[in-house]
């Protein structure tokens, strides 16, 4: 069939297609150690399947509002004025399936053909495709050469008189850097000034090590609310990927066209899924600390067993999510001659095949010099993937 020119610009997910490649070799029988997830490896809270459970028995399996349950959107609405000392109504909030299906209606509504959103890169690998999609154009605005921290000189170098936003991720997939307080004060006054919107996305917010602090544009002051879009889920905060609930909050003439957008392709939200999401977000934070404790201490092991072990590889130190970016451009440089191995999907293709490793090429984030290994997976599994990278490294040096 003769497809259509938008779908043909596209191409599917990266981090979903790796993931889905190591669960079908482990179906096989191979014994693959897999980076690739960008999942929380912990089961869903009790509290929050049994909302789904009860939410079930009380026959709540029907249509709701479009935009999601007037409770859930409450919830959402009382999480940012605690969070961020934000109010927002009902009317400037939506829900839909999943952040990246927030994503979706959001460009979809905001763009028009041409449109420039400006990307930090690395970036998280759907925000190109999902941009293209809506007719826009994403420009890339690299942070390698300033420590993979996004400022304001990076953003003016890549402003044109088409930009219409800026995507903020903080800590961010795949580096897990978080942007300095000053940074992010100075994008959201710009783009306040200049009439150009923020897109906010703070689904890791919570997974955060060290102390450290989350800070966004909403934070700034009130009147930032304007012009910043926020996105974010519960997929990652509560480990509930499957549920597929994510949700949006931004001016209301916005929400409103997502609204409509929304009402002609998914309807709401599932519906007893966005009882989970309620109960998640009600219930407190004592899941999310204990799972972001786990990953610090997988975090160190990992900085300790590259820094002792793996002298070719260079991994970014994370101060969040759950993903390490490693520079391989030393065993590019220099690797035995006659190894062919010149790209971040060479690499993975390697480890893959030779040694049942499963990692991200960096280049689906924007970055050839890099692989993306998530740790989103048991200590013992880690070590026993590291083992083996550190045997891959050695046999091409
Ligand atoms: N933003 C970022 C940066 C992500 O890593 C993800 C992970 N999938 C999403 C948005 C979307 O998450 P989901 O659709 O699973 O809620
Ligand atoms: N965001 C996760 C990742 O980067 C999940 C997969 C996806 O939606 O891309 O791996």
């Amino acid at each position: 069939m003769k497809l259509s020119c938008r779908a043909s610009l596209i191409k599917p997910s990266a981090t979903l297609a790796i993931t889905a490649k190591a669960k079908k070799l482990k179906v096989e029988g191979k014994n693959v150690v897999s980076f690739g997830a960008g999942e929380p490896d912990f089961d869903t809270p009790d509290y929050i399947k049994n909302a789904v459970k009860n939410a079930l028995d009380k026959g709540q399996t029907k249509y709701t509002p479009v935009s999601g349950i007037d409770e859930l959107k409450a919830a959402i609405a009382e999480k940012f004025l605690g969070d961020y000392g934000v109010r927002y109504e009902n009317s400037e909030i939506i829900v839909s399936c999943g952040g990246k299906h927030s994503l979706y209606n959001l460009f979809s509504a905001m763009l028009n053909d041409g449109d420039e959103i400006i990307i930090p890169s690395p970036y998280w690998v759907s925000y190109t495709e999902i941009i293209k999609l809506s007719g826009g154009v994403p420009v890339i605005a690299d942070t390698s050469k300033n420590n993979f921290k996004f400022n304001l000189k990076l953003m003016e170098g890549a402003l044109t008189a088409k930009t219409k936003g800026v995507i903020l991720n903080s800590p961010s997939n795949p580096t897990g850097v978080l942007m300095d307080e000053k940074d992010t004060t100075d994008i959201a006054n710009f783009a306040k000034k200049n009439g150009l919107y923020i897109i906010t996305d703070d689904i890791y917010e919570k997974i955060i090590f060290d102390g450290k602090k989350f800070f966004n544009a909403l934070m700034v002051d009130k009147s930032m609310k304007e012009n910043t879009i926020a996105v974010n889920a519960v997929s990652k905060t509560y480990s509930m990927t499957g549920f597929r609930i994510g949700y949006t909050t931004g001016p209301k003439d916005l929400i409103s066209a997502m609204n409509n957008i929304q009402s002609q392709s998914t309807s709401n939200p599932t519906t007893f899924a966005q009882y989970g999401a309620l109960a998640a977000l009600k219930g407190g934070y004592e899941f999310t600390v204990m799972m972001r404790d786990e990953f610090q201490k997988r975090r160190n092991y990992m900085l300790d067993f590259f820094d002792t072990n793996i002298k070719s590889m260079i991994p970014i130190k994370p101060d969040g999510a759950f993903y390490l970016f490693v520079d391989i451009s030393k065993i590019f440089s220099n690797a035995k001659k006659e190894i062919k191995i010149n790209s971040s999907t060479g690499f993975c293709d390697y480890l893959l095949d030779k040694y049942l490793v499963a990692a991200v090429p960096g280049i689906e984030f924007g970055n050839d010099n890099f692989i993306r290994l998530s740790y989103a997976t048991g200590l013992d599994v880690i070590k026993e993937g590291l083992d083996r990278i550190k045997e891959a490294a050695n046999s091409l040096l």
